[in-house]
């Protein structure tokens, strides 16, 4: 059977425009994917963690759950963290979960897009979806970020060389700046490549920003870049008639962090004087705009929420997961839909490794090799549906293509098991 218009749960592009063909049970065909999708697609039952641990030792599902509620009640200050490759009913029930045991509740944005958060809330930001930017952007600028090996169809669907309403040329209507520390795929394929210096992106975009407001700088170079240069960027800049700055990695992981990001927005903020111009983060997983959207409709803040008190409060940088870990706060942690074991710098991975862990997860990973608890689930957008969020904060629906192996739940049916055990405990 041939399903048509099936969104990739993979990355922030969360295309939706994949056949996916199932054959007795089993995915044997998928039309339209990029390469990474086409292996998570082809390759979601390899790997898998085939029944519950606790201990290393399979156990049953009862077990696990129990093991885990034991873990989680007896905890002073348990960390619920992962949420951004699963749907949203599971992150909802997540949060319930951070909040029933008065514990602190991350996602990946603190380790990823958390200063572009940071720079949103003090700035605010100029923003439209991908398909407002596909039928109009004539300026494509991606800063520090690789579409061409980390969003792998961002520049034929949304960005590049899509052709839309009023760039019906596709490329040849739309011209391509990248400026990162390195040449990448991305800049390759680029009308122009700008290097900059390492950790040197907060100053451009400062010298950008004054130029664009008529300011004569007198330095001759900025952050490796000839002034020449900055001068006919801002000029390319004003000229587009619709331009968009794509960032990633690149701004928020380097110095300065999300001051980088404010640049951004400032810079961009100056260029709406003179025309219309937007800043759009490309966002990691495929739900970890979810994970932020639905964690803020339930508390009021988007990662880093601390529930110690009974009430929500926000502190990126103390109740962010790196920072409990490595300090040694969290006594105890519950991992969905992620792999900090192989993501984290090594303190907090150390810091991971010396507490009980409970894990959900479809795959044998680093995270689940360190768990004290393993529960198998089923990957959300094959085995089990939900909403996801893309980059640019358009919902769209996951579909269930496949059934899971018997006795293996959904996310959001196993931590339902946890929070019902967790409850009950509590009225006893
Ligand atoms: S670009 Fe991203 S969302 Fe699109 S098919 Fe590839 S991995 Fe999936």
């Amino acid at each position: 059977m041939k399903h048509e218009d099936v969104v990739c749960p993979f990355c922030g592009c969360l295309c939706d425009d994949l056949e996916v063909t199932v054959e007795d049970g089993h995915i044997v065909g998928v039309k339209n994917a990029c390469g990474i999708s086409r292996s998570k697609f082809m390759s979601h039952g390899l790997n898998r963690v085939s029944a519950p641990t606790v201990e290393g030792k399979e156990a049953s599902l009862e077990e696990a759950v129990r093991e885990s509620v034991g873990i989680l009640s007896g905890a002073r200050r348990p960390l619920v963290y992962g949420l951004s490759s699963t749907e949203c009913g599971a992150i909802s029930k997540a949060v319930e979960l951070a909040e029933a045991t008065g514990g602190v509740l991350d996602n990946t944005s603190s380790v990823c897009h958390g200063p572009t958060i940071l720079a949103l809330q003090q700035v605010g930001e100029s923003k439209a979806t991908l398909g407002e930017i596909r039928n109009r952007a004539d300026l494509i600028i991606f800063w520090g970020s690789n579409p061409t090996e980390a969003h792998l169809r961002h520049i034929t669907r949304y960005s590049g060389t899509a052709k839309g309403m009023y760039v019906p040329e596709g490329r040849k209507g739309r011209r391509i700046i990248v400026v990162d520390v390195r040449e990448t795929g991305t800049s390759k394929m680029a009308d122009q490549f700008i290097k900059v210096e390492p950790n040197g992106d907060f100053e451009l975009l400062e010298a950008l920003r004054a130029t664009v407001r008529g300011v004569a700088l007198r330095a001759e170079a900025v952050a490796g870049v000839p002034m020449d240069q900055v001068r006919a960027l801002a000029e390319v800049m004003k000229g587009a008639r619709f331009g968009v700055v794509f960032f990633g990695l690149g701004l928020t992981q380097s110095e300065g962090r999300h001051m980088n990001i404010d640049a951004a927005v400032g810079l961009v903020a100056e260029l709406n004087r003179h025309t219309k111009f937007l800043l759009t983060p490309m966002r990691g997983h495929y739900n970890v705009a979810g994970a932020n959207a639905v964690t803020t409709w339930q508390t009021g803040y988007p990662y880093a929420v601390d529930f110690s008190r009974g009430y929500p409060r926000y502190n990126p940088g103390e109740y962010t997961s790196v920072d409990m870990l490595a300090r040694g706060e969290a006594d105890a942690a519950l991992v969905l839909a992620s792999d900090p074991a192989s993501t984290f710098p090594v303190d907090a991975a150390r810091g991971l490794a010396k507490i009980p862990v409970i894990t959900l997860e479809q795959k044998i990973t680093p995270t689940s090799m360190l768990s004290r608890v393993v529960i198998p689930v089923a990957t959300a957008g094959i085995e089990a549906e939900g909403t996801a969020y893309r980059m640019d904060g358009v919902p769209i629906r996951l579909r269930k293509l496949v059934e899971p192996t018997e006795g293996v739940h959904s996310d959001e049916e196993v931590l339902g098991m946890i929070l019902e055990g967790l409850k009950g405990g509590a009225e006893k």
